[in-house]
């Protein structure tokens, strides 16, 4: 028989949270239709939206710290390095599948070209921008970039595949410090995760050479790990309420419906590119290389992609990525504590996606034709802006201005997306997310061996030292 009642008792928290996305969605629509809410009003009847969301943000950076460190003290440099490599190597791929993805939808559908793309307000572009504009441009976005994305992600990724260059990582913790490149960041705008990671991978670096004294450091934040985790457990629980309010409380705060018609060819690009990817693309791969079946394995991760779709941001999900990944589909803590918060910062093959399509989105609007090398230069950018853009809300649209200055489309472009930016963001947030899980899953697989020789040679054992 099938065990019903197992089902609802093991599946709970994923049921009543789906619940109360549709509770939320109803609610919203009845207070939007029935009741005129002050701006104050509407601020109240957020309000335990808005705790879900700070509870969330409180854990990453004990989270964050506690995984990353002991992810990289637990394991020897040599199989740190293999696994950050192969990480390195499964973010790159996928994301330019994604882009690649993208850019052959939109070329295919042309959503620019349409009819419907008119009747689109065009107030936000710039009237004539000169050629020293232009330079301006160019050269700021560079300089923003090294500082943003260069000297952050590129320190990291260097120093997770070739731990021995444990110097540069001294660099670039540094660079990341000084500049405005705090360790850090305001609240407001999220962490800097990635400065975060730098320091995070030197400093397991250095415990995992400390021999015994380094030991009580590793015992320290594995602790500080599962303490963290169980306070993710209480705050789950809180979630369905919370995303009931998130949900009504935005569909009460959205003003112009009318633009989703307007723009609807265009959301059904990149929605269908981000279908197309995590139904297909990420299921094939890890199907070819883990040989298990995919689809199980996204329905694990299930309570970790609506809470991505409800809040769009993937480092505010990463609590629950963590738990999907380690808890429903048992992937090994040495893997996930490594691969999934770096992934959750640099690997978004659903903001990548986003970025090519809304880009040539932009140039045909502007009736401005690309030849190979701008689209060329569009899948190059629009990886970089991917990983350059922060796990929070709305990131990946502050990032197209370096996708759109490479073609030398007018940045202020940005305005004809914005409208809509706030839905596409849930949806590529879940793809990012998803395809961080599914890293997991095949960096898991292809370490199998330096993993099973770690757990022979080995005396510690680091996912329970107690
Ligand atoms: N909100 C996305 C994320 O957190 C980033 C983006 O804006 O594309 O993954």
């Amino acid at each position: 028989g099938w065990d019903f009642k197992g089902l609802l008792k093991r599946n709970w928290l994923l049921i009543a949270t789906i619940v109360s996305v549709l509770l939320g969605i109803g609610l919203g629509v009845v207070v939007r239709e029935y009741a005129s809410l002050s701006h104050l009003h509407k601020q109240y009847f957020g309000f335990p939206g808005e705790i879900l969301m700070r509870m969330l943000k409180l854990v990453i950076l004990p989270l964050i710290i506690s995984s990353m460190i002991t992810g990289v003290a637990a394991l020897d440099s040599e199989v740190s390095g293999k696994i950050g490599l192969r990480a390195v190597v499964y973010y790159f791929s996928t994301t330019i599948i994604a882009v690649i993805l993208g850019i052959v939808l939109v070329m295919t559908i042309r959503p620019g070209v349409s009819q419907e793309a008119e009747h689109i307000d065009r107030t936000g572009t710039t009237p004539n921008v000169t050629t020293v504009d232009t330079l301006l441009d160019l050269t700021n976005s560079f300089v923003e970039f090294l500082q943003k994305v260069c000297s952050p992600s590129v320190g990291g990724a260097v120093c997770i595949t070739f731990p021995h260059l444990s110097h540069i990582v001294a660099i670039s913790t540094c660079l990341n410090i000084t500049k405005d490149y705090k360790i850090v960041g305001s609240y407001s705008d999220g962490i800097n995760v990635l400065g975060l990671i730098v320091f995070c991978v030197a400093f397991g670096l250095v415990i995992g050479k400390m021999g015994e004294r380094g030991r009580i450091l590793l015992e320290f934040f594995d602790a500080l790990n599962e303490a963290t985790m169980r306070l993710v457990q209480i705050i789950m629980c809180y979630m369905p309420v919370g995303i009931l309010f998130l949900i009504a409380a935005k569909i009460i705060e959205v003003e112009d419906w009318e633009i989703f018609r307007k723009m609807g060819l265009y959301m059904v690009t990149v929605l269908s590119g981000l279908a197309i990817h995590s139904t297909i693309c990420l299921p094939l791969i890890y199907f070819a290389i883990v040989r298990k079946n995919p689809y199980t394995f996204t329905l694990g991760m299930a309570q970790a992609l609506v809470t991505a779709l409800m809040i769009s941001s993937s480092s505010a999900t990463l609590p629950v990525t963590f738990r999907c990944a380690e808890e429903n589909l048992r992937i090994d803590k040495r893997i996930t504590r490594f691969v999934l918060p770096v992934g959750a910062t640099i690997n978004m093959d659903g903001t990548a996606l986003y970025e090519a399509v809304a880009a040539i989105f932009i140039a045909q609007l502007n009736d401005y034709s690309l030849d190979v090398g701008q689209i060329v230069t569009i899948s190059i950018t629009a990886t970089v802006a991917s990983i350059g853009a922060a796990g929070v809300p709305n990131a990946g649209l502050v990032t197209m201005v370096i996708v759109l200055t490479a073609v030398g489309l007018p940045a202020n472009d940005v305005t004809l997306i914005v409208a809509v930016d706030w839905l596409l963001d849930r949806f590529r947030t879940m793809i990012n997310v998803l395809g961080d899980a599914y890293g997991a899953g095949i960096v898991q697989k292809l370490s199998r061996r330096e993993l099973e020789r770690m757990d022979i040679t080995s005396d510690v054992d680091v996912t329970n030292p107690f």
